[in-house]
């Protein structure tokens, strides 16, 4: 469902130009739950971003559903963006005078969906992250582990293709953190909802169904191959 290939991204800041992503291949298929994994400042937020449709990349493609979206005006950016994606971010980025409801609903509004469907379509999801008793709080309201899975609610009710989030549980304490990961993972199994997700926990990386590093740019193919030494070693 996404392909990326040969991205490349550079900012410039004054004199000073970083070329951040030197050339980024990847591909998630369907129902997996990917972590992106990589030290700080190796681009894994940027890579997100070009994903999403936040940002375009210098170069490269990046496919999804098999759609080229890498190199599109603004407005079709935004349209990709309200339909085949999710976004989950570490600050949670709910509307603070909105309810639960009301912020799990506000994306399928933008999508001009029907009152009484996204009134079901709401039920659904905030049924399946398993909030429906708090379905009528404000963000200040609940736990910061609520708020993310108020979140992930409002970036699974449009269906998108893929959620992409930042970081998803590094506001959180070990225990709400295993609670949105434990989450993320059931939706991924059970309902098939595809996940890449950067992280620098690596109990959260355990989780993953696929731990993807960046390094200098690129992707690191020294963490695949010590793995596959490492299985040659023991003879498997
Ligand atoms: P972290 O784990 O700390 O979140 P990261 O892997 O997400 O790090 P990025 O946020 O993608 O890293 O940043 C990668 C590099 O790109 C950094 O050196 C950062 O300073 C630079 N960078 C990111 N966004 C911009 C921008 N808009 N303008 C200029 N430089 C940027
Ligand atoms: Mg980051």
């Amino acid at each position: 469902v996404l392909k990326v290939e040969d991205v490349r991204k550079e900012f410039v800041l004054g004199s000073h130009r970083q070329t951040v992503l030197k050339g980024v291949n990847i591909e998630v298929l369907s129902g997996e739950f990917v972590a992106l994994a990589g030290p700080s400042g190796s681009g894994k937020s940027t890579l997100l971003n070009l994903i999403g449709c936040l940002d375009v990349p210098d170069g490269g493609s990046i496919e999804i559903d098999g759609v080229e979206v890498g190199r599109l005006s603004a407005k079709e950016q935004a349209r990709i963006r309200r339909e085949k994606i999710g976004f989950v971010f570490q600050n949670f980025n709910l509307l603070p005078v909105l309810t639960a409801a009301e912020n799990v609903e506000y994306p399928l509004t933008l999508l001009k969906v029907s009152a009484a469907e996204r009134k079901e379509r709401v039920r659904k999801a905030l049924d399946v992250v398993g909030l429906t008793e708090h379905m009528h709080k404000r963000p200040t309201e609940m736990s910061g582990g609520q708020q993310q899975r108020v979140a992930i609610a409002r970036a699974l009710v449009t269906e998108p293709t893929v959620i992409l989030a930042d970081e998803p549980t590094s506001h959180l304490d070990q225990e709400n953190s295993e609670i949105v990961v434990r989450l993320m993972q059931r939706l991924s199994r059970e309902e098939g909802v595809t996940f890449l997700f950067t992280t620098h926990d690596p109990g959260v990386m355990a989780e993953a169904s696929r731990v993807i590093r960046l390094r200098d740019g690129l992707i690191d193919a020294g963490a695949a191959s010590e793995a596959a030494a490492a299985s040659a070693v023991d003879g498997n």
